[in-house]
């Protein structure tokens, strides 16, 4: 499927705005990180041999501080025997300096500071951040098809980058199917169901794409799914509907698409929940086109979305996404009744590193997904997961 992805392309956009998206070419280091010798506490800057010696440091009256280093301005004299600076966290280190003991650790009078412990410092730090210790100018910062998260947006920022090449983000269109579905604020009949997949998938879609098109909801009718699909088609990369893919009389999804020239590549996949999955695309007089055609089940449109369409998204939008996954033991016993399909349930994770099932009927209980962590996976051909067994899980933000 992923070599069906739309092909990416690059746009410049706002850092602020970049959150999520995809970067496109590698960032690169434009200076070393700390781009100079810094203070990594309010003290005073020193050279540490003159800390050894009698109590109180090498120096009857102390050290003498011959200036005040502020961040943000440059040192102006050097550090010589007997002498310290007073120095600010973030400020440059002056020159001679090797040490900066924190304002804490001394006492200060009459132009001199005094060891209050008696003892010169121990240890290995030196309160110093060095030089290019983070990273040195011309180092690969980050990659480009990396998805970029908030440490990112602070990494491409102290580059001096505020506006990154990302993947253009595609327009998605959401298009409920179903002869008793209802939109939300409509008061339903018995039989009626509301409408919950349209506003879930617009949400889920929502994080990664620039545009999400409703389309609402619509009959099980072959001329108005191909109406809509029409529109869809004329106004989106990414079409997801749901409902109307399984084997019902009046599951009119498939022939429908295949009737406005899309090329179904699958109508199935060998999971639980979300069999009837359906994948279908089409180059059109628009460009190309994509349908991810899911089942009506509200646990299923949401799984499928997250383990099938995002990461389709992401590789149309340059990058690579795969769920976070952990392999845990199970404090109890799930088994199934048939193992045909590699099955997802809904699972939370317990303090002790061991994850437990939700309380779940099956892919119509979207409300047991609010309570879970992830789904757990149980391969194909096994009935079964014991107690203190390791298992996959998926997390699911
Ligand atoms: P379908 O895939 O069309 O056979 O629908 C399967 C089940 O999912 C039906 O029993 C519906 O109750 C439910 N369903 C279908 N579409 C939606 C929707 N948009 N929102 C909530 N539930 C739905
Ligand atoms: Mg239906």
């Amino acid at each position: 499927m992923k070599e069906n992805a739309l092909t990416p392309h690059s746009e410049k956009i706002p850092l602020e705005l970049s959150m999520g998206r995809v970067l496109m070419a590698n960032l690169s280091a434009d200076r070393d990180m700390p781009p100079f010798n810094k203070s990594a506490v309010d003290g005073f800057a020193c050279r540490k041999e003159d800390l050894g010696g009698p109590a109180g440091g090498k120096f009857e009256k102390g050290l003498k501080i011959t200036e005040t280093i502020p961040a943000g301005s440059m040192p102006v004299s050097v550090v010589g025997e007997g002498e310290c600076s007073r120095i600010m966290t973030g400020a440059m280190l002056p020159v001679g300096a090797d040490f900066v003991i924190m304002k804490e650790d001394v006492y200060e009078g009459d132009g001199y500071i005094m060891l209050s412990s008696g003892s010169a410092p121990t240890g290995r730090g030196s309160n110093i951040c060095l030089r290019g210790e983070d990273f040195k100018k011309g180092d690969l910062l980050i990659k480009a098809g990396t998805i970029i998260g908030p440490s990112h947006v602070a990494v491409i920022a102290s580059a001096g980058v505020m506006l990154p090449e990302v993947g253009v983000a595609p327009v998605a269109g959401i298009i409920s199917t179903g002869d008793e579905i209802v939109e939300p604020d409509h008061l339903p009949e018995d039989f009626q169901i509301r409408d919950s997949n349209g506003v879930q998938l617009s949400v889920q879609a929502g994080r990664y794409c620039s545009k999400i098109n409703r389309y609402g909801v619509v009959k099980d009718k072959r001329e108005d799914l191909a109406k809509i699909l029409s529109k869809a088609e004329g106004e989106c990369d990414i079409i997801i509907l749901t409902g109307g893919v399984s084997m019902g009389d009046f599951d009119f999804v498939p022939e429908v698409l295949n009737e406005l020239g899309f090329n179904i590549l699958f109508d199935k996949i060998a999971v639980q929940p979300g069999k009837p999955s359906t994948f279908a695309v089409k180059e059109s007089p628009f460009g190309k086109r994509v349908v991810f055609a899911l089942p009506g089940n509200p646990v299923s449109s949401f799984l499928q979305f997250e383990l099938l369409v995002k990461p389709f998204i992401y590789r149309s939008m340059g990058g690579d996404f795969t769920p976070v996954k952990v392999t845990v033991r199970a404090a109890k016993r799930y088994s199934r009744r048939n193992s045909e399909r590699t099955a997802f349930f809904p699972v939370y994770l317990n303090p002790d590193g061991t994850f437990s099932p939700v309380g779940y009927n099956g892919s119509a209980h979207i409300l047991a997904m609010t309570v879970a962590d992830g789904v757990a996976c149980i391969p194909v051909g096994k009935g079964e997961i014991n107690e203190g067994e390791f298992a996959d899980v998926i997390i699911l933000g």
